[in-house]
């Protein structure tokens, strides 16, 4: 009986396998038979290059599935006065934004963040930590785009499916007490996690983007744009322009009904260095950052991004880096209100393969610091900074 059960269960692993190949081999063999919809179908005007479109819940159908608790609202609401409070002067404390570079575990998610909250507590008198809970990831040509839009992580797309558990991790992140920071990235998700969220972050790839400029502008948290990948500020700094200002374009409303949309514009823009050709986490850079921000008359105010461009995408050298940004706060830099980290489980990263073949608490994205690596940087960070009595 035994054996029979575990044939099956092998059965089911390989089943299971071959059926992502062949998705997999499918799609690839079936992109270029795509690309000449025009001669093949002479007569068709529109749509002819969407394959299909399933209506998803609401919004507030989402809402209802997934409400917050007392204590989830209370977190995030208290968090992003905390942001506002280090972004004005008024809290000495560094935002400190530190997790994965993605979710794609919800119990590695959930591990991490009991210890992190943890290690929050304990230096709070210092730091104000805020995970990263990135669910959408903008890609440089194509893969795996975050756990909203391919929870299963085997091109199966599960959408809604996606948004639920999205949406069950962040409020129980919160209810733990532990504030969430994202990338806003698609423009509609806002509407469905938006309420949970203490910090957002625009992209390289889409800081330029008038959509994103958009959507910053009605965000409900603080949000920080990243320089362009390729190192340019101007970018960042237009964008943050831009979302300061009203806009008026189309969303959806929490019915899920397309909607005019009127924005009040974003009183909390901030800018992210996080390097790009060359890293721009050093004191010259942080300089000219500051120079460029005060001569375009905004806010003087900015997050570090240690990784990324930063670390030169060798997620070891984030410590590095961040023990670099403490000693320019040390030596009196203001401008400097935060750093942001990745870090999971587990160091380095691994090829999304097999969905059921990954190592447990290792990053599917970019390469991240790990678990004792991050405490032992973030409890240094304090130490310095407490030994300064700000
Ligand atoms: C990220 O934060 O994981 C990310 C994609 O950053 P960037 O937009 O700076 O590349
Ligand atoms: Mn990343």
């Amino acid at each position: 009986m035994d054996e029979l059960a575990s044939l099956w269960r092998r059965a089911r692993v390989i089943f299971r396998v071959k059926a992502i190949e062949v998705t997999r081999l499918l799609k690839s063999v079936r992109q270029p038979a795509l690309i000449d919809p025009i001669m093949t179908f002479p007569n068709a005007l529109e749509n002819l290059n969407v394959l299909a479109q399933h209506t998803l819940l609401s919004p507030s159908a989402l809402h209802d599935d997934v409400p917050a608790s007392e204590r989830a609202t209370h977190t995030v609401s208290a968090a992003r006065a905390s942001v506002v409070n280090i972004l004005q002067g008024r809290d000495p404390r560094l935002l400190v934004v530190v997790g994965p570079c993605s979710i794609h575990d919800l119990a590695a998610a959930r591990d991490y963040a009991q210890r992190l909250k943890a290690l929050a507590d304990e230096l709070q008198d210092q730091l104000f930590i805020v995970m990263r809970v990135y669910f959408e990831k903008p890609r440089t040509t194509v893969g795996w785009k975050g756990l909203i839009n391919d929870p299963r992580m085997d091109d199966s797309f599960h959408i809604e499916e996606g948004l639920h558990l999205a949406r069950q991790l962040l409020v129980d992140l919160n209810d733990m007490g532990l504030p969430c920071g994202t990338e806003a990235l698609d423009p509609i998700t806002p509407q469905y996690l938006g309420d949970l969220i203490a910090w957002s972050a625009i992209g390289a790839r889409t800081t330029e983007s008038q959509t994103h400029r958009e959507m910053a502008s009605g965000l409900s948290s603080p949000v920080g744009f990243k320089n362009g990948t390729d190192g340019n500020l101007d970018v960042a700094l237009n964008a943050m322009l831009s979302a300061a200002q009203q806009h008026t374009f189309l969303g959806i409303n929490g019915d899920g009904q397309v909607a005019l949309t009127h924005t009040r514009g974003n009183a909390y823009g901030h800018l992210i260095l996080r390097g790009g050709s060359v890293p721009n986490y050093d004191s010259v850079a942080v300089a000219e950052a500051e120079g460029a921000l005060l001569a375009a008359k905004l806010p003087v105010n900015i997050v570090v991004d240690c990784s990324h461009g930063n670390s030169r995408k060798n997620h070891a050298l984030q410590s590095l880096v961040l023990k670099d940004v403490v000693g320019q706060i040390a030596d009196g830099n203001t401008a400097i209100k935060g750093v942001m980290l990745e870090s999971n489980l587990l160091e380095g990263s691994q090829k999304l393969g097999q969905p059921n073949g990954l190592r447990y608490g290792v990053s599917i994205t970019d390469a991240c610091l790990g678990w004792d690596a991050t405490a032992a940087a973030l409890r240094e960070a304090a130490q310095r900074l407490r030994s300064l009595q700000r």
